[in-house]
């Protein structure tokens, strides 16, 4: 073998496969001089690119379209559109007239636009960035004659394992699933929504790679198990057994962790748990109710936005709940309303800030833009005719953001009523506890929610001061510090003498370990990735209240993350010897 690389496992499975890499970056342009006999060849060089750039294009378009729909494939009309703009060509066709090499000519015109798009006033045009970019690299790829590294080019069939710096929206709705078969990042985490859509998508995924992209030149062969984060460069035959060994040894023990699909999650001592799962896009509604789990606790409804250009209106939001919510049968779902911003932009985006996390995201933009969120919240009442809707908004800091909610699911309802439309006013509305503000103030919220759901992932985030999506920071992106737990059990605290529910439906709660530290600090309900429900239902049924209860505090006791996951470990080992998976790619018990 020449070499194993490591990243963080981001989503389970072993691929064997060959390297698809896609450097999807504007490359270095030479500045380069003609001479006066070459312009009009120089220029017809250009048209030629343009061109063909189009013809992709209209290809991808076309593909796009039968795989995700006619909203994600509209990205394409507005790139054919730029490169049909006279404007643009004529200014490109100017330089090279001034003796100028076509592909400087193109770059510098493009880096003229898009910075002019950038600073415009009108939020149209800013997010019209994103796809004068990719015009940008798609074309000087072309011109300049570099490898065409368009996943476009893929056969259905051909299982690549996908090789990217970080995976953007338009590269997004360009998975296809006939023939990509993994992906393997350097950039990203394992709460990174490269990591969540890949979860959700069912795909082997291996970010925080750094620097796979630089070391892989395409073609290789490779092993990438998503489970370990390991990716193996040209393995030898023998070694490419040994995995597919593993890969059916995972098999078997995942067939038999579905056989707890329709028992209880009940604890020894007959505690009961709700395990929910998480749905990221509605596509994967009906698989998750096969899993066993009890209805949706986080529906990430950005998922929707994500990859597209407009934002999906009411009746296709509205079909898209309907469709959750019927799949779960009555089942409780609860619905989560935009969390865009962040690392989760709709393409070309919504302004560039210097620190999106802290800036202008979720339940922010949501209530300054209240046109925008009223047309989601009508169609969250449209849908909660259909069974047991529950709407929970994120990123909740002060009691205001919930009052202003409040009133204007109060004019959704109005709106609806004045429409004549079936819908149901009494909708529960919770909030996400993922800020130490809203955690340590959880008492001043309780009054005037239905339910807390502690989002660990921005929880941690915040708490530690360490970016979920940086690959660099990834080892100190620890849930089991004391500070966390401690939130965590104040929280859990408060939603008790309250008397309202509190869940957890960050990643903590999938990764068996940490379900079992929560289940200890009170944790009642929790939801989880889908694939994830047979794993939490196995630890609950193996261990008692008790037992859980005790670990916890050993855990609380800690003055570390490491002492934390220790003492929880040593416990859960007692409970259910040492299957390594149990311990989230960490050592077991010693
Ligand atoms: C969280 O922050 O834990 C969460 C569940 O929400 P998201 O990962 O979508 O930010
Ligand atoms: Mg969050």
């Amino acid at each position: 073998m020449e070499r194993q690389i490591r990243g963080i496992p981001a989503s389970p499975g072993i691929v064997v496969g060959h390297v698809h890499l896609l450097r999807w970056e504007v490359p270095e342009v030479r500045h380069r001089i003609i001479p006066d006999e070459n312009v009009h060849d120089e220029i017809a060089r250009l048209h030629e690119a343009i061109s063909r750039a189009k013809e992709r294009l209209r290809h991808l378009r076309q593909r796009v379209e039968s795989t995700a729909g006619a909203e994600e494939a509209a990205i394409f009309d507005v790139q054919m559109s730029i490169l049909d703009d006279r404007e643009l060509t004529r200014g490109i066709e100017d330089l090279v007239r001034q003796n100028l090499g076509a592909e400087k000519a193109f770059d510098l015109v493009m880096l003229e636009w898009r910075n002019r798009f950038a600073r415009h006033a009108a939020p149209m045009l800013r997010e019209r960035v994103g796809d004068l970019t990719d015009v940008h690299i798609r074309v000087l790829s072309l011109l300049m004659g570099l490898p065409d590294h368009d996943p476009v080019d893929l056969e259905p069939g051909t299982s690549a394992i996908l090789v990217t710096h970080d995976l953007t929206p338009s590269l997004t709705v360009q998975l296809d699933r006939r023939s990509i078969a993994a992906i393997a990042t350097d950039a990203g985490t394992r709460t990174s929504h490269v990591a969540i859509l890949a979860r959700s998508l069912g795909l082997p995924a291996v970010v925080g790679l750094r620097n796979a992209t630089t070391l892989l030149r395409g073609g290789e062969r490779v092993v990438l198990d998503g489970g370990t984060g390991m990716l193996a460069i040209n393995p030898t035959d023998a070694e490419i057994d040994a995995y597919r060994e593993r890969q059916r040894e995972e098999a078997v023990a995942e067939a038999a962790l579905t056989e707890l699909a329709a028992l209880e999650a009940i604890t020894l001592d007959g505690v009961r748990v709700t395990l929910r799962a998480n749905v990221d896009i509605p596509e994967e509604a009906e698989a998750a109710a096969r899993s066993g789990a009890e209805g949706v606790g986080l529906m990430r409804t950005e998922f929707l936005v994500v990859g597209r250009t407009t934002m999906p209106d009411e009746e296709e939001q509205y079909r898209a709940y309907r469709r959750v919510v019927e799949a779960f049968d009555g089942k409780p779902v609860v619905i989560r309303t935009f969390d865009i911003g962040g690392d989760k932009l709709p393409v070309g985006g919504f302004p560039t800030e210097p620190n999106p996390f802290l800036g202008w995201r979720a339940i922010r933009m949501c209530l300054d833009q209240p046109e925008m969120f009223r047309v989601q919240l009508r169609a969250l009442l449209r849908a909660a005719v259909h069974g047991d809707l529950r709407i929970m908004l994120p990123l909740i800091v002060t009691l205001d953001e919930v009052l202003a909610a409040r009133r204007l699911l109060e004019e959704a309802a109005g709106e609806l009523r004045d429409r004549g439309a079936d819908f149901r006013a009494d909708v529960p509305l919770g909030v996400m506890i993922e800020t130490p503000a809203a955690a340590v103030a959880a008492d001043t919220l309780t009054r005037d929610v239905d339910f807390f759901s502690i989002g660990t992932n921005d929880l941690v985030q915040y708490t530690l001061a360490v970016d979920r999506g940086n690959a660099n920071l990834a080892p100190r992106f620890t849930p089991l510090h004391p500070a966390v737990l401690r939130l965590i059990k104040r929280t859990v605290e408060v939603a008790e003498m309250g008397d309202i529910e509190v869940a957890v439906c960050g990643e903590m709660a999938s990764q068996p370990l940490m379900a079992f530290a929560l289940l200890g600090l009170g944790v009642r309900q929790m939801s989880v990735a889908p694939r994830s429900v047979p794993l939490v239902k196995r630890i609950v049924r193996s261990v008692t209240e008790a037992h859980a209860k005790l670990a916890a505090s050993a855990a609380l006791r800690a003055r570390t993350a490491d002492e934390a996951r220790h003492e929880l470990a040593r416990r859960l080992g007692d409970a259910v010897g040492d299957a390594p998976y149990l311990y989230d790619g960490l050592p077991g018990p010693e």
